[in-house]
């Protein structure tokens, strides 16, 4: 029986880009070498690096301004890269406080300068995006930071803040990165981890205006430096080849798919039917504040938490893995990432009208 696996990260891969990974591993395109193999500066890698970026670019719409970068640390490795390049000596940062992730930026941001947080929805548990229209943003602001998509809360930004004329905003897209079109002129930098919504963990994918990264603090080490990204183009060192090649393959079959227009059409329709089915029960329960729902990560609960267990288990035997709530948060949690076919949302509806008529 296939299982549909709804973890958060690292997360689903799509059946067909798995298949060509495996037929590729010993023996890439005939030379005899498994694509782990190779040298990163051989033509047989140099050619996976650039139609990576190229699929990248092209998925975006970027245009020549931005540069596509591949670095080493995952997502919580910006969250000081950020501050260490952007944030002047006694500078001061905006940031909104949307949920764990975002304290945790916020967190490392505070060794480098001082954190004004714009808006926070602490208070009502991340139930919701800090309203905009209360936000407190400082005077001289060295850049703006968000994070788009709220994984362990399950809530995501409907629409982006508006830009202030010379403070750069920078999202953390972690987990909805690529999951539907976006403006990247609306942003300086937009970045994420990609074992959530682009494949392998280890990487994160950061695509930056060049213009930016040309005015960030020079005394950092090398590696540290997001010019040193764009000037080696990843290379500075060796990248981790495994996982820009797993980006290749599956921005090859977004690609494939259509674009992000086609992709973000797809995940409208698996999260709303999710939703639909949370609004008119009983039995389960959205804590997330209705306009604030992600599309991602469809969060929620039921009667009490001995339910909730067995509903895991169940889900489990099913063939439904990965449903368990962060451990902060409890409750029940379905990450409906791209790979995630309809399929496996409407197996797990089906699961959860059973579960209700069952135990209701
Ligand atoms: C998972 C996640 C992170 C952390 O990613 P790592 O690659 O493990 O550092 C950061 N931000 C968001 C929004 C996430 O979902």
């Amino acid at each position: 029986m296939k299982v549909y696996n709804f973890s958060a990260g690292p997360a689903m891969l799509p059946e067909e880009v798995m298949l060509k990974a495996q037929e590729e591993f010993c023996d890439y395109h005939g030379t005899r070498c498994g694509i782990m193999e190779l040298s990163h500066r051989g033509p047989e890698f140099m050619e996976v690096l650039a139609t990576a970026k190229q699929n990248i670019c092209d998925l975006m719409k970027l245009g020549d301004d931005y540069a596509v970068c591949f670095i080493q640390g995952g997502a919580s490795m910006q969250f000081c890269m950020i501050p260490m390049n952007f944030m002047p000596a006694g500078g001061v940062a905006d940031y909104a406080d949307s949920g764990t992730w975002s304290a945790n930026a916020i967190k490392e941001a505070r060794r480098f300068g001082t954190v004004n947080i714009v808006g926070s929805s602490k208070e009502t548990n991340y139930d919701r995006i800090p309203l905009v229209r209360h936000w407190k943003p400082s005077e001289n602001a060295a850049y703006l930071h968000i994070t788009s998509n709220n994984t362990i809360a399950g809530t995501q930004y409907h629409t982006f803040p508006p830009v202030k004329e010379g403070v750069p905003m920078i999202a953390d897209m972690s987990s909805d990165f690529m999951s539907r079109v976006i403006d990247i002129n609306e942003f300086g930098m937009v970045y994420g981890g990609a074992q959530k919504n682009l494949g392998p963990s280890g990487v994160a994918l950061v695509i930056i205006r060049k213009d930016l990264a040309a005015r960030a603090n020079s005394d950092l080490p090398t590696m540290l430096r997001y010019s040193t990204y764009i000037e080696k183009d990843s290379m500075f060192n060796t990248p981790p080849t495994f996982a820009i090649y797993m980006l290749k393959l599956i921005t090859d079959w977004m690609k494939a798919k259509g674009g992000l227009a086609v992709i973000e059409e797809i995940n409208n329709t698996k999260s709303e039917a999710l939703y639909e089915l949370l609004d008119r029960s009983d039995f389960y329960r959205s804590p997330v504040s209705p306009g604030s729902r992600s599309k991602m990560n469809v969060v929620f609960r039921l009667p009490s938490e001995e339910l909730e267990a067995t509903f895991v288990k169940e889900a489990t035997q099913n063939g439904m893995t990965g449903l368990k709530g962060h451990r902060s948060v409890g409750g029940i949690r379905a990450s409906i990432y791209n790979a995630m076919p309809i399929a496996g949302v409407e197996a797990l509806i089906d699961f959860m009208i059973q579960f209700e008529k069952a135990n209701g």
